[in-house]
């Protein structure tokens, strides 16, 4: 059965995981606020992410700023081209995207609409005091473009060969016209991206590397890998900027969607900032002699619809229980300590045992209520250890380890606890 997005909604915020942003006075659409679980989560699915692409010899991350000189959004495309159709409903305003609507009425209330126009998805803003068209900037709608201009900085200061690498994580921001299903689709996120620069002439072969490379990664997340598929762009579909363009694709509730693209860009990007900025950004090949802007071969994921996929494939409700049954490197908290009873003596070795284990792990310490009712509550976050220390534990000096799927649980000594966690949850 298809989860109930409603469900996993509530689970979110009740669990702490997702709060709807400003919910005190009302929320904002389309915003939302990771709570402690949630960014734990959310700084795993990165962790991972650039330990897997910066942790090699030819990529190096990068951390540029929001906020770029307009003339990059000119060179990009961005201004003139990064638009969505639109049109408004005469009658109750709300606004739609005209290729999302199933007739030439609002879908809400039945209104005539206004005629088409295109609108540009860039949030616009002033720098400094004075707001007029001097002083635009624009919040970055993609990451990608901090990496372009910075491409010669980071090839000429880590002496880098084509081909190499530049990753990034950062906000980006886009002001969509149907926000929704809940972080799938919002205005400000996250996305985690990498240029890969290639001399012409390799690219297809890289596109074919980093497309398999980024399918085995999301598997490697231990998202159900019958629940992703590759999407191949039509020419119809295909960005300004790009030759080929594959999406990883994952089987929402609400159907199949893009969680992260692979394009082949091109030399454009490049090509149009040498343009605009006047600036040489070719690349000088010591060995041939040769001069060359190189393609580039883009990974971009989001963060936020990796997070969203996640939570749905590890959500599963069973007879007692409902449980996340995130892969360990994933699990927002590893470890959860209880004393069987409000002891004084449990409640001593449960403390000494956790604060051995929190150099490694974050933990949780949990004493109120039945031991059933603490596991469940560690299930439904997806805790994938809890140790219980019992009376036995203060003679025989072991514990019991109840593991999250399986619930079996094991009694291990308190001298090997530590390689015992260590060996079960590998980051
Ligand atoms: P879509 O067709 O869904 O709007 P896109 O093709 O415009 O996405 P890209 O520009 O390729 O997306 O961006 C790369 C990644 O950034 C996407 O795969 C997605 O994971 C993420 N992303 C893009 N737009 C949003 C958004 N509004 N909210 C959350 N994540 C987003």
């Amino acid at each position: 059965m298809a989860l109930d997005m409603s469900t996993l909604v509530s689970l979110c915020k009740r669990r702490g995981f997702i709060f709807q942003s400003s919910e005190i006075y009302g929320g904002i659409n389309s915003c939302w606020d990771y709570g402690p679980l949630g960014v734990e989560l959310k700084n795993n699915i990165k962790r991972v992410w650039w330990q897997a692409m910066v942790n090699r010899e030819d990529i190096e991350g990068l951390d540029a700023s929001i906020l770029m000189h307009p003339k990059v959004w000119e060179a990009s495309g961005h201004v003139a081209g990064f638009t969505d159709p639109l049109v408004d409903c005469k009658k109750c305003k709300h606004r739609f995207r005209p290729d999302q609507l199933q007739e030439k009425k609002c879908p809400d209330c039945g209104g005539a609409l206004t005629e088409l126009r295109m609108f540009n998805l860039m949030f616009k803003t002033f720098m400094g005091p004075v707001e007029d068209e001097s002083s635009s900037v624009y919040l970055r709608p993609e990451t990608a473009q901090g990496i372009y201009v910075n491409f010669l900085n980071v090839q000429s200061t880590l002496r880098h060969k084509i081909p190499f690498g530049i990753a990034q994580i950062g906000k980006a921001f886009r002001n969509e016209i149907t926000p929704g299903n809940f972080i799938f689709r919002t205005r400000e996120f996250e996305q985690m991206e990498m240029q890969y620069f290639v001399k012409p002439g390799t690219d297809e072969e890289w596109f074919e590397h980093w497309k398999e490379e980024r399918l085995t990664w999301h598997k490697a997340l231990g998202l159900n890998p019958k629940k992703l598929q590759f999407h191949q762009h039509g020419t119809d579909e295909l960005a300004h900027y790009a030759k080929k363009a594959f999406d990883v694709q994952y089987e929402f509730p609400f159907g199949w969607q893009e969680i992260e693209g692979i394009h082949n860009r091109t030399d454009f990007d490049l090509s149009r900032h040498q343009e605009f900025s006047g600036k040489s950004l070719q690349y000088f090949d010591e060995a041939t002699k040769e001069k060359y802007i190189p393609y580039v071969i883009e990974t971009s994921v989001g963060c936020d619809r990796t997070l969203l996929a996640c939570l749905i494939d590890a959500y599963a409700e069973e007879e007692e229980r409902s449980v996340l049954r995130f892969h360990p490197k994933l699990a927002p908290i590893k470890v959860a300590f209880f004393p069987l009873i409000k002891d004084a003596g449990l409640q001593e070795l449960t403390h000494k045992l956790q604060e051995e284990t929190r150099p490694y792990f974050l933990t949780r310490y949990d004493e109120a209520g039945s031991i059933g009712r603490r596991y469940r509550r560690q299930d439904e976050i997806g805790t994938p250890l809890c140790v219980t220390v019992d009376f036995d534990s203060l003679k025989d000096q072991a514990v019991t380890v109840r593991d999250r799927d399986s619930m079996k649980q094991d009694r291990v000594s308190t001298s090997q606890l530590l390689e015992f966690l260590r060996k079960k949850i590998v980051l």
